[in-house]
């Protein structure tokens, strides 16, 4: 074969490992990706990743988004520290190899100091990195107060032996359980420092964007009146950005949802082409269902979960009708999936016509606005 003489790259790929192995470990865990906002000038980023000796791919997630993957703890580290000296915004995600191991501990007085129950823990040989008093917040008289509750949450280091921990019956003398922390899988994560979605504020080195005004600082620093409207970051409207009833919050959540369903119960060769939520794309246009091209999400998805020829065109997605063969189809669970699916886009498609007509209205507002602030937000 004279390929050689063609494609250098392409015959690496073919031609036997010969080479001695490189010390990157295969099966470890993937390292999360890093993701560069922002980006105007692409020389910037080649020159500070080309100042590292570290091992890289970037992928070009769009015009001012990349994503950068390195392949090992060390890299990783070199990265993100390259890319705050050179003060990039960027996200990543938690590392679930050195994630830190969460439980609650029940039955501690509820003023008991955190420092205590520390140091006794650490006393009893456990490598414990924080504890933290469960609050909750009541409203008694019109005013808000926070409770303490008989609940601390306990953090280790990932080292730590998990059983050991669950063994754990007594802190400060005082008998205690030990419990997991429910976890709200489910549930998009949302970024306390941004406010945007899919990453927390622990990797977060992208320009803050307060809950409550949307201005370009953290919620801590807000000085608006108490007594203001609120302004979600995300779509605008008049509520905190961490409100759940959020367009773009709802919106992201049945993706979420729909992609687990899908997942779990459709067998490979049906599964419906959910819309790709490339990490990074506008939620705006999420919500618009443009993050794949000009076809619509919607669309797509008609295409590929209707048996053909049982849409009516030029039919709202809501109105499309199966046919009577079908409908006395025995395999009731499939059809229940397709209405569930049809009843969910029918859904999707109402949002992102609202959502087009308060971005249509807020484009009005904004040009009288001064508020730099604003021109600055992404959504
Ligand atoms: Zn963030
Ligand atoms: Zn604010
Ligand atoms: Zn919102």
């Amino acid at each position: 074969m004279d390929t050689s003489t063609k494609s250098p790259k392409l015959v690496d790929k073919t031609v036997p490992d010969s080479k001695p192995k490189e010390k990157i470990v295969v099966k470890k865990p993937k390292l999360p990706p890093v993701i560069l906002s922002n980006i105007n000038d692409f020389n910037k980023v080649q020159e500070v990743m080309s100042s590292q000796n570290i091992k890289y791919e970037i992928k070009l997630l769009n015009n001012k988004q990349l994503s950068i993957k390195v392949f090992s703890e060390i890299d990783y580290r070199s990265l993100t520290e390259a890319i705050n000296e050179a003060k990039f915004e960027w996200h990543s995600y938690e590392n679930k190899v050195t994630r830190p191991c969460k439980v609650i501990a029940r039955g501690l007085h509820p003023t008991c100091k955190p420092e205590i129950i520390l140091n006794d823990l650490k006393a009893l040989g456990f490598n414990v990195l924080s504890v933290v008093n469960i609050t909750k917040k009541k409203k008694v008289n019109d005013k808000q107060i926070t409770d303490s509750l008989p609940l601390f949450t306990l953090t280790f280091d990932h080292s730590e032996d998990i059983k050991k921990v669950f063994s754990i019956t007594h802190i400060v003398n005082t008998r205690v359980k030990i419990e997991a922390i429910k976890k709200q899988k489910d549930q998009i994560p949302q970024c306390k420092r941004c406010q945007r979605y899919e990453h927390t504020q622990s990797f977060c080195k992208r320009e803050a964007r307060c809950v409550k005004c949307a201005g370009s600082h953290l919620t801590i620093h807000c000085t608006m009146d108490i007594k203001a409207p609120a302004k979600c970051s995300n779509c605008h409207e008049a509520h905190p950005a961490n409100y759940r009833g959020c367009m773009v919050a709802k919106e992201l959540q049945k993706r979420r949802l729909a992609r687990k369903k899908v997942d779990v119960t459709k067998p490979k060769q049906q599964k419906v082409s959910t819309p790709k939520l490339t990490r990074g794309v506008s939620y705006s246009d999420v919500a618009r269902n443009n993050t794949s091209g000009s076809a619509s999400v919607s669309s797509q998805v008609k295409k590929s979960i209707t048996p053909k020829g049982k849409v009516k065109s030029n039919k709202s997605f809501g109105k499309i009708q199966t046919t009577p063969k079908r409908q006395k189809s025995p395999r009731k669970n499939k059809s229940n999936e397709d209405t569930f699916m049809t009843k969910m886009f029918t859904k999707i498609d109402e949002i992102s016509a609202r959502l087009a007509k308060i971005e249509k209205r807020y484009e009005i507002n904004y040009n009288g606005t001064p508020r730099s602030i604003l021109k600055k937000n992404e959504y």
